[in-house]
């Protein structure tokens, strides 16, 4: 159905292009490099006849394939993310193409490094497929530059195959997911969809609705400063202070201990003297109850701290960051029902499971845009070992398409 060369062509094209996002960065795209590619994008999207194709000042990219049947249809979308995580590189992308994969260890030549189905089991869903890398010293940017190809090839089919009856579809294309900030400046009502997918998971047949409920805290201990040899019944070391609330936390209930709908609690940062501690934690859980029963976990703690050493020894700022979107997509099941129907059609398992994490649909769904997210084909994400079957590319785009011809047809 879809030419491979056509598409590994587009993919190649795009990871050329260094987009690495920076949190430290204030502005919206939070780096100049990533306009390289929303230019691009946009750019591509006139050649190839899209309609209201659009470049923001924050670098969305948005654009509209009309429908081309003649009763009421839903308008759908379909997001992706140009930038790449600033955990490891993404420039100078030397790509290996291992074609009619054997199955065996793939050395990544620019590198030590090996990537073998021993390790990665994934790989061996793959045999004769044709296998994309990285050369060890990158990562290969599939995520999430496998689903911009996905919606880019998606529509130019159906631009080029017009026998194919589609509702109005809307493509866009955003900055800075990877450092949460993908959905921030997201116009949902420029977008103009009735509901979305994001093409942003991992192995075919991923199809994803529930997500996390997350905040950070970040606790601090005020200790009292004595000199050591004069301490008795004066000092406080906050470190100790800090050290009794680590300890007062359930100990399972930690990311190494935990999976499925388990949530936890995350230290990801200590820095402590004397004088003052702080720890960072990140909070996680599927269920909006247990959810909020983590965050007056630590609330809890922190006053019986304060009463148990008299002062206000311990303070406390928790912040939420997003939310599970299960809430606002349930009340609309055919959404995920549709591309399920879809995968199905094109003998695909759907694979539905909760995220351990977030994704821009989950903040878009809250901003009123219920937003999925299905599978873009690549593993081992954020690092070298980063690899993508071109066939998995090739099948998330025969599900766009796919979709976009269930949702036009008449029940
Ligand atoms: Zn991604």
């Amino acid at each position: 159905m879809m030419n491979k060369e056509e598409v590994l062509e587009r993919f190649l094209s795009y990871i050329s292009i260094d987009t690495e996002s920076d949190a430290s960065s204030p502005t919206t795209p939070s780096t100049d490099k990533q306009w390289d590619l929303a230019r691009k994008l946009h750019q591509e999207l006139i050649d190839m006849g899209m309609s209201d194709v659009t470049i923001d000042e924050h670098a969305y990219v948005m654009a509209t394939l009309p429908s081309n049947v003649d009763h009421e249809v839903p308008t759908i979308g379909f997001i992706s993310h140009f930038d790449t995580t600033p955990d490891y590189t993404g420039k100078n992308i030397k790509p290996q193409i291992i074609e009619n994969y054997d199955g065996g260890d793939i050395p990544l030549k620019g590198s030590d490094l090996i990537l073998s189905p021993d390790y990665f089991e994934s790989l061996k869903n793959y045999i004769g497929q044709t296998i994309i890398t990285t050369d060890g010293t990158t990562l290969l940017a599939a995520d999430d530059k496998a689903g911009i190809t996905e919606i880019m090839t998606a529509v130019k089919y159906l631009i080029d195959h017009p026998e194919i009856k589609h509702g109005a579809i809307k493509v866009g294309f955003t900055p800075d997911e990877e450092i949460g900030r993908g959905a921030h400046k997201f116009d949902v009502e420029k977008f103009g969809a009735d509901w979305a997918y994001t093409m942003d998971g991992s192995q075919v047949g991923e199809l994803e609705y529930e997500n996390f409920n997350a905040a950070g805290a970040v606790v601090t201990f005020h200790g009292k400063i004595v000199h050591p040899g004069y301490a008795k019944g004066k000092m406080i070391n906050s470190m100790y202070v800090a050290s009794e609330f680590i300890e007062s936390l359930p100990k399972l209930e930690t990311p190494e201990h935990t999976e499925d709908y388990q949530g936890f609690f995350h230290l990801h940062n200590m820095k402590g003297s004397v004088e003052k501690t702080e720890l960072h934690y990140i909070i996680r859980d599927h269920d909006k109850e247990h959810f909020e029963a983590r965050k007056e976990m630590l609330l809890k703690l922190v006053s019986d701290l304060n009463e148990q050493y008299d002062r206000e020894a311990v303070s406390i700022e928790i912040n939420d960051q997003y939310y599970n979107m299960r809430e606002k997509v349930e009340p609309v099941m055919h959404i995920v029902d549709v591309a399920e129907k879809a995968m199905k059609e094109l003998g695909i398992t759907p694979l539905i499971k909760p995220i351990r994490g977030g994704t821009d649909g989950s903040q878009l769904s809250y901003m009123g845009l219920p937003c999925p997210n299905i599978f873009a084909g690549g593993h081992n994400f954020h690092g070298p070992y980063e690899y993508v079957p071109l066939e998995s590319i090739v099948k998330a785009t025969e599900v766009i398409v796919k979709i976009a011809e269930l949702v036009a047809q008449p029940e």
